[in-house]
């Protein structure tokens, strides 16, 4: 597999919706492919999860189908997800006035959006940041827009009601270049993109996931990257959702997923077709709680 150039990836995907090469994009657009409550979701409590169609880095253990996840518009999966959605969010892609009038009626406290990668469509964003009154807009993301371009945040800083996660992956180069199929060039993104953040004032969580196979505590780089980011932001381990240390390590049922994690070996399936899992998941849970 050769490692991918996630800004041609990201501009690939945005061109698929838009019909133009961007790595983002200031149209009020955020398409959406499934909507859904989540129990207990990371720093927000019980919301309703808004899915974004495509990403600029295609995880091992990503959730989302392949086919979503580079904004196959003409596949199956694709077609019977928006189907699904409610009727006033069918039409593809949602404009952020559509989704507002959506949001309104069910009067939310928290609009999270989560993967997909929700930050090329920084327009839809802004958008709807000025559509809604009082609720919170919670964005998950793997920060590489945010790191990339020094002018991305600038239209947010003029709304109070913006929250961030951001979403660590590995705590080595190697670990983000194997988890994420990004070359590790991008590794330092989701660190430089808490900074950025931080500085300048918002509201921001970090989500981590760990290579978990062949654990050993005594060689781990997690201290060294709790340090780096405690050199951020001193309180920065109050805001690290560490159960996602766990739970993104499974990887899920899709086909395409399965793949991903057997290529890059996190995985091997048995002669009787039955998932082998490396990793050492108990043991680094035990870790992480010892923190
Ligand atoms: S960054 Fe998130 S949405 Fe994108 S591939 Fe990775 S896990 Fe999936």
């Amino acid at each position: 597999m050769s490692d991918i150039d996630p800004i041609r990836l990201g501009a690939g995907i945005v061109k698929r919706i838009t019909g133009y090469s961007a790595s983002f994009t200031n149209e009020p657009i955020i398409p959406i492919y499934n909507v859904r409550p989540y129990k207990n979701s990371n720093q927000w409590g019980d919301t309703i999860m808004y899915e974004v169609v495509g990403c600029n880095e295609d995880c091992a253990h990503c959730y989302v189908h392949p086919n979503l996840l580079i904004a196959n518009t003409n596949s199956d999966t694709f077609k019977k997800k928006i189907s699904n959605l409610p009727k006033s969010l069918q039409a593809f892609p949602q404009t952020s006035e559509a989704l507002n009038n959506y949001f309104s009626k069910r009067k939310e406290a928290v609009i999270e959006f989560t993967g997909g990668e929700p930050t090329p469509f920084r327009g839809g964003l802004i958008k709807l940041a000025e559509l809604v009154q009082d609720a919170t807009i919670a964005i998950n993301t793997n920060g590489l827009l945010i790191s990339e371009y020094d002018d991305y945040l600038e239209p947010f800083k003029n709304f109070n009601n913006f929250e961030f996660l951001i979403s660590i992956k590995g705590t080595t180069p190697e670990d983000f270049r194997r988890f994420t199929g990004v070359k590790s060039d991008y590794w330092e993104s989701p660190f430089k993109a808490y900074e950025k953040l931080i500085d300048a004032g918002f509201k921001t969580h970090l989500g981590i996931t760990l290579d978990t196979i062949g654990f050993k505590e005594e060689e781990n780089s997690l201290y060294e990257m709790i340090e780096r980011l405690e050199k951020i932001n001193p309180n920065a381990i109050k805001d690290i959702t560490w159960d996602k240390i766990i739970d993104q390590m499974w990887g899920h049922k899709f086909v395409g997923t399965h793949k991903k994690m057997v290529e890059r070996g996190y995985w091997t399936i048995s002669d009787q077709g039955k998932v082998i899992r490396h990793t050492n998941i108990k043991k680094t849970k035990e870790f992480v709680e010892s923190l």
